[in-house]
């Protein structure tokens, strides 16, 4: 039971989620409520980006777990990274830090995830992706006017700042850092006469290109493809890249784990118990038969697996990992009088059982899970209150009373 679950809401994620699954929810999200992706919805991007720094650090997720945000606080735990810097660490590992300075040189990258079904990571696919990026305008070459037109921005000196002064009290003053509205922190400015028409000045274009995407075989959730130097481009800057991320749709027959495919097969009682076969189609549209031979039976739960017939490795596609297949058996919910001397026969007999003289008689009742769990809750609750005045006991209540 966890205290509170607002970071899980946040992040649409159960709170007995698998770090797999916190991943994939922050990686869908940062995408999708990215700056540049949109704009307006910062305060958004941030609380994702909070929400997944606590959970994803099992130390932090332990302490919110027990005692919600207020615990985090207390124990100093409640610190977070800038939104920008967790997105980047995520997914560049070194877009930060040590390779700030040479990305200061470069263009922004520009990230895009692609949808992929696991047919298509199995067999391997060619998406098309049309996408949306800057480039350096043809016209003016980049300047964004006539040559010689172009200027140093008078307003700021080319700082492209503005030093603003605010009063916030008597004696008290603040000074606020701004973008030059003059050249909206162009650092420069081009007499409006002369300014290139094509890009109004703004010196990049938007353009929208048609990227071919290779999906190889055996690639996984969350896996980069980088077109390098596809990214934005930018005047006096070497071009961003372009990340493409992978999101692998759930499938409804397969779940994949690693390089294995799990899948779950219901049987009947009879094909338990008297052997069966069954067909079960690959994501590659074959059929592949199983079978199970007289005399041998399959207990409901039991897994068994099938060598090679997984997904395939990624660079190495003719060695695939174990298809998994756990067996479900559907047991009848009765059985006909008539028939059960004859059933009785046939399986193993059943064990003597001496019934006591003072036994007593009890109903047998159906059990209703949730009533359950609400009644194991409230239990807990009363031991706690009374482990004061009986350390150490511990009482089991019989259901029936
Ligand atoms: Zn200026
Ligand atoms: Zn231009």
């Amino acid at each position: 039971m966890v205290k509170e679950t607002t970071y899980y809401d946040i992040l649409g994620v159960k709170p007995s989620c698998t770090s797999d699954e916190l991943k994939k929810a922050y990686r869908k999200l940062a995408l999708k409520y990215h700056p540049d992706k949109n704009p307006n919805e910062g305060e958004r991007f941030k609380q994702i980006s909070q929400a997944y720094e606590v959970l994803s650090n099992p130390d932090k997720r332990k302490i919110y777990d027990q005692g919600g945000e207020q615990a985090l606080k207390e124990g100093g735990g409640s610190g977070y990274s800038s939104p920008m810097d967790l997105f980047d660490m995520f997914f560049g590992g070194g877009f930060s830090g040590g390779r700030r300075r040479e990305r200061e040189r470069k263009g922004k990258d520009v990230i895009h995830q692609l949808s992929v079904t696991l047919e298509e990571l199995y067999k391997g696919a060619v998406r098309k992706l049309a996408l949306q990026k800057s480039v350096i305008c043809d016209k003016c070459e980049g300047r964004g006017g006539k040559k010689g037109a172009v200027q140093v921005c008078p307003t700021c000196g080319g700082t492209g700042m503005q030093l603003q002064i605010q009063q916030l009290g008597p004696g008290m003053i603040q000074q606020i850092q701004t973008m030059c509205t003059d050249c909206r922190g162009q650092r420069e400015k081009i007499d409006p006469k002369d300014r290139c028409k094509v890009c109004q000045g703004r010196k990049t274009v938007r353009d929208r290109k048609i990227l071919e995407v290779h999906v190889d075989k055996g690639m996984t959730d969350g896996q980069k493809i980088v077109f390098s130097g596809e990214g934005d481009q930018e005047p006096e800057l070497e071009a961003g890249d372009l990340i493409i991320v992978l999101d692998e749709k759930e499938h409804d027959v397969f779940k994949r784990s690693g390089n294995d495919l799990i899948v779950r097969l219901n049987i009947e009682l009879v094909e338990s118990l008297c052997g069966f076969q069954k067909v079960i189609r690959t994501l590659d549209d074959r059929d592949i038969v199983i079978t199970v031979l007289p005399g041998e039976v399959t207990k409901h739960g039991e897994v068994k697996c099938v060598v090679n017939e997984g997904m395939p490795m990624y660079k190495n596609p003719f060695d695939k990992g174990q298809l998994i297949i756990q067996f479900l058996v559907n047991f009848p919910n009765s059985i006909p009088h008539e028939v059960i001397p004859a059933l009785e026969n046939c399986l193993p007999a059943r064990p003597r059982v001496e019934i006591p003289e003072l036994a007593e008689e009890c109903m047998l009742m159906d059990l209703d899970p949730e009533q359950e769990s609400r009644r194991r809750r409230s239990n807990l609750a009363h031991a706690y209150e009374e482990d004061d005045e009986h350390p150490g006991v511990n009482r089991v209540q019989c259901a029936t009373g």
